[in-house]
């Protein structure tokens, strides 16, 4: 958690090399697609594992906290990227390397906690507000997620590259609603799961996210002059 600061801070001025930003990324690259595959295939992995030999795994608690988990990463990492149009940037293997790493510790340690060494919650937990609240957002910022790609994988007819303005639904207010509904998301599973793993999640979803958002904000202002001058980067109205 005190390097989601150190990260939050250094990505003010750095720009993570991928995408829109890749530059000139050091290093060899791999191919878009099985890029994102090798990066985030490690999360759900680990959490399953440790689900499968945890001491409470199987725990009504268990499974309400396994699923959500393991929903987001089957679409990120077998559907999104087999969607995307046109051909996406290859993807640096420092960012593949350095995101699975990150999603083996993350994996792991929210699943160990959550399934093994945690307090094992009884299915009451299932009615805490904290949890009911909490899977709300998760819900809600999925949503949010989901909805903000689909508009961008719009953008590109099959084969092309370059990029457009994204436009409908929260574009209208933000640059970046899929990292707005990300950070959303992964808040309320944190609030679900009332774990300090799951607080760290969305402490560096947010380090790395806000920041990235900002750059894309700059980026698009810079790149088209007719950019809506009331976008704000991911907070609507703030940021
Ligand atoms: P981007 O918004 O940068 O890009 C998503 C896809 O849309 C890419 O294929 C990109 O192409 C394309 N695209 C983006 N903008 C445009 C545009 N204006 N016109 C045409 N095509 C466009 O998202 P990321 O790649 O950073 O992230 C993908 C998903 O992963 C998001 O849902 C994000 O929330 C999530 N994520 C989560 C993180 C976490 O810490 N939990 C960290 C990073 C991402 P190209 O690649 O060529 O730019």
């Amino acid at each position: 958690m005190a390097l989601a600061g150190v990260v939050f801070v250094a990505l003010l001025f750095l720009r993570a090399p991928y995408g829109r930003h890749a530059g000139r990324a050091p290093g060899p690259t791999l191919p878009a697609r099985w890029g994102w595959v090798l990066m985030e295939l490690p999360s759900p992995v680990a959490m399953a594992v440790t689900f499968a030999t945890g001491r409470h795994g199987g725990s009504a608690v268990g499974w309400a906290l396994l699923l959500p988990w393991l929903a987001h990463y089957a679409h990120r990492t077998l559907v999104q990227p087999f969607r995307w149009r046109g051909t996406p940037t290859p993807v640096p293997a420092l960012i593949v390397g350095s995101g699975a790493f990150f999603n083996v510790i993350n994996g792991y340690t929210n699943g160990r906690w959550s399934f093994h060494l945690g307090p094992e919650r009884g299915a009451s937990w299932l009615a805490d507000p904290r949890f009911l609240v909490g899977m709300l957002l998760f819900i809600v910022g999925e949503g949010v997620n989901l909805h903000a790609d689909e508009v961008l994988r719009g953008l590109r007819a099959p084969g092309e590259t370059g990029y457009k303005i994204p436009q409908g639904g929260l574009y209208r207010w933000v640059s970046c609603p899929n990292y707005l509904g990300e950070t959303v998301a992964w808040w309320g599973y944190a609030l679900a799961a009332w774990s300090l793993p799951a607080l760290a999640f969305a402490a560096w979803t947010t380090a790395n996210l806000v920041p990235r958002a900002l750059a894309h904000h700059r980026w698009y202002r810079a790149r088209f002059p007719e950019y809506p001058a009331e976008r704000r980067a991911i907070a609507p109205g703030l940021l």
